[in-house]
């Protein structure tokens, strides 16, 4: 069965029910598998779960490019009611017939793997559990979405509460952030219970299947085959030896130029030169032409893929009324496209996010053109990699920021908005230290875990340990429930180290490019096009980098970006 066969054009899509996909599915259990037809049954699976995953795609789209529209709400809901778990149950079917076959292809190692964990991984008793977790996790969204408060006037959300953190005025920040903070600690015992929930729902996880703990359990959930807890607990020792001093030294200028003697939580964003705010843009359109000029710039091919997008109307970037928060990248599997959605309003952190976020859609198109799905599926290439590549072109594009080349700033400007993407990934890795080692810790003693006061001390102790720089003084409570103000720990536990490693990845690849730019893209668009079909530190080494967790890899990289913060500044900072 081709394509044709089954269907095309985006619109049909959008109209497909799953009693048009049924009988595909059911054939495709119900055929005979041996040797020579292994081919075209996975060439026959990966079209019809194609479909299945574009229609998921487009109707997830649709609700956030307008979030009033019921139409599109009520088809999304009903997809989730009647399509989703038969469409789940049938890959199911598929991936154990598969599993059960014995047979093994080229290129096919690596998925086979993560099959197998999965499968292993699988107990019926763990379903209602799952579902409870889930449930939990909306109440949790809950209580974070509620937590608005009145700031001049107006009631304004804990993400727009962090615009105030830019202000230049000190004594503004410090009311808004008091502010904040106190709504945020309104809900701690509300919080403290949730957590006690999660803790006792992730151990009985762990235990029915097989577990000795939660932390084996997500290990395997997420495929981590190349790495142990052990190498991420010696990550974080390499970000207490080498990112810590760094962070301290130009924190130490920070309070020089801003003429404090007491770093602040809420001094740490603020802009140091005295000028007005970057201003990258006046148009969404003026936005796209300029990226468009950078990504031709980074490689033809990359260029040609943002214009393609472009003339396809696969970019959403502004943000209007009753459009979703936020920025991401989907993907279209059947129609071979990837999708950016941005909210665009015309700061420096749209264009931070619409680099990134060409990096996810370049790594579609260079990995979709493998032949089977479970080769170039997002969830088959790992995390890990997938952050490489969108983290390195935020590098890869650095060169091409300048109006010379098309860009959007002056020197001096390109200087301030390069020196803030480094120093926002160097301040990241000892927070992601504090966030990844609370939970081997609570994972790894769940009875001290689950106690929200321990909790708290556990939390105190790590910040200390990574953010000496900050002075928490007056402010006891507000920093020791710093873990109540993590998403990642409530809701996708352990999913936060990813970053960390990816960081390292892409400023490997930025140290490369400084010696050979031209020979660095060529790396890393090798990889991007490897997929999911090898391992991990394989992806890494086509990239040109190495997946480390040691001292000396990340002192090379965070020594290139503390100089480079040194050079950069001279240029604006008198
Ligand atoms: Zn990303």
């Amino acid at each position: 069965m081709s394509d044709q066969k089954l269907i095309s054009g985006s619109e049909k899509i959008l109209n497909l029910n799953w009693s048009d996909l049924e009988q595909h599915y059911k054939e495709l259990v119900d055929r005979g598998l041996n040797e020579e037809g292994i081919e075209t049954w996975l060439a026959d699976w990966t079209s019809v779960s194609e479909l299945s995953d574009e229609l998921y795609n487009r109707l997830f789209v649709a609700t956030s490019l307008n979030t009033a529209d019921r139409e599109s709400e009520k088809r999304h809901e009903a997809f989730m009611e009647n399509f989703y778990p038969q469409w789940q149950s049938a890959e199911q079917k598929l991936k154990q017939k598969f599993l059960a076959s014995g047979l093994e292809i080229p290129g096919f190692e690596v998925p086979l793997r993560n099959m197998r964990a999965e499968a292993d991984l699988f107990r019926e008793a763990n379903l209602p559990l799952i579902a409870e977790e889930e449930k939990l996790n909306t109440e949790h969204d809950k209580v974070i979405g509620a937590q608005t408060l009145q700031w001049q006037g107006q009631e304004k959300t804990a993400r727009q509460m962090e615009l105030v953190l830019r202000e230049t005025d000190r004594e503004t920040r410090r009311q808004g952030w008091e502010l904040l903070a106190q709504r945020q600690l309104a809900d701690r015992e509300t919080i403290n219970d949730q957590w006690v929930h999660y803790m006792q729902l992730r151990s009985q996880i762990a235990a029915n299947a097989g577990k000795p703990d939660y932390r084996s359990y997500r290990w395997q959930y997420f495929k981590r085959f190349d790495y142990t807890p052990a190498d991420c607990l010696a990550f974080h020792q390499a970000i207490e030896e080498v990112v810590v001093p760094a962070v301290t030294r130009i924190s130490e200028r920070h309070k020089h130029t801003l003429g404090i003697d007491r770093l602040r939580f809420y001094d740490l964003f603020v802009d140091l030169s005295s000028e007005q705010p970057l201003k990258p843009f006046d148009s969404v359109e003026d936005m796209v032409n300029k990226a468009s000029e950078i990504f031709h710039h980074v490689h033809p091919q990359f260029g040609g893929y943002f214009d393609l997008m472009n003339s396809e109307g696969l970019l959403d970037l502004g943000n209007r009324k009753n459009k979703a928060n936020g920025g991401y990248c989907a993907y279209f599997i059947h129609s071979k496209r990837p999708f950016i959605f941005a909210n665009a309003v015309g700061i420096h952190d749209d264009v931070q996010t619409l680099l990134h976020e060409g990096g996810h859609a370049f790594h579609a198109f260079e990995s979709f053109k493998l032949p089977y799905l479970q080769q170039y599926y997002e969830n088959n290439i790992p995390t890990e990699f997938s952050e490489v590549a969108s983290m390195a072109m935020e590098y890869l594009t650095a060169p091409y920021l300048e109006k010379q080349f098309g860009g959007f700033y002056s020197k001096a400007d390109a200087a301030r908005a390069k020196v803030d993407h480094i120093q926002t990934d160097l301040r990241f890795w000892p927070y992601m230290a504090i966030v990844d080692a609370f939970q081997h810790w609570a994972y790894e003693n769940p009875w001290e875990g689950i106690d929200p006061d321990q909790c708290d001390a556990k939390w105190a102790e790590l910040e200390r340990r990574f953010r000496p720089h900050i002075d928490w003084s007056g402010y006891e409570d507000v920093m020791m429930t710093g873990w109540q103000r993590k998403d990642h720990i409530h809701t996708v536990p352990f999913y936060y180290v990813e970053y960390g490693l990816a960081l390292m990845g892409a400023a490997q690849i930025w140290r490369n490019a400084i010696a050979d730019q031209a020979k660095t893209v060529e790396n890393y668009r090798k990889a991007l096009a490897l997929g999911g079909t090898v391992t991990l530190p394989q992806l890494y080494q086509a990239a040109g980098a190495r997946l480390a967790f040691d001292t000396n890899t990340l002192q090379s990289v965070v020594d290139l970006m503390e100089n480079s913060i040194d050079e950069l500044e001279k240029t604006y900072i008198q």
